[in-house]
């Protein structure tokens, strides 16, 4: 289709003209793109795993969580647990329903791979560190599943 034509159809001056004649256009335009930058960060690597540009050893996945295996182990079992929305710190949960539904998800999905991976009897350890002191290296939320061997108390 020819730029002239397009612009010259009625139903789509019609249309621009309406849109763009709004007080809140620019809102309305970027407002999306606002949205989907929230949750997804281009240089976080959890993100570039939950979207398959970075390998992993993925051992389960749904619609709002993905688990794999930890590139570095502390333990014969290490399965990290991560939503696909960027949420960087265990704080930075909201009181929404998509984010109680996300933190709903990442506990059934621990017990999942607990029985998966066949320590869900003998015991494992669930471990969130989060900001500088708590150890935490990686500002996109996750959870550590620890297993295999016996833990240790107090923790390091
Ligand atoms: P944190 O220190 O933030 O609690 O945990 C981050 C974890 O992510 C560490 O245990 C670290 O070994 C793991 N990790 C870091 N980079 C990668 C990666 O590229 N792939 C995988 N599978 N794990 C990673
Ligand atoms: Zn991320």
């Amino acid at each position: 289709m020819k730029t002239g034509s397009f612009i010259h159809n009625p139903k789509m001056r019609s249309f621009l003209l309406k849109f763009f004649g709004q007080k809140n256009f620019f809102w309305k335009l970027i407002t999306p793109l606002l949205k989907l930058q929230k949750n997804m960060k281009t240089d976080c690597i959890f993100c570039k795993i939950v979207r398959g540009e970075m390998s992993s050893k993925k051992v389960y996945e749904n619609e709002k969580v993905i688990a794999f295996h930890d590139i570095n182990p502390q333990a014969p079992v290490h399965i990290l647990v991560v939503p696909k929305k960027h949420i960087e710190k265990i704080t930075d949960l909201e009181d929404s329903e998509e984010d109680k539904e996300i933190l709903y998800d990442i506990i059934k999905t621990c017990k999942i791979i607990a029985n998966q991976m066949k320590i869900a009897e003998r015991g494992f350890r669930i471990v969130v560190n989060t900001n500088p002191e708590g150890g935490q290296t990686v500002y996109h939320l996750h959870f550590h599943i620890i297993g295999g061997r016996q833990m240790r108390w107090p923790p390091g």
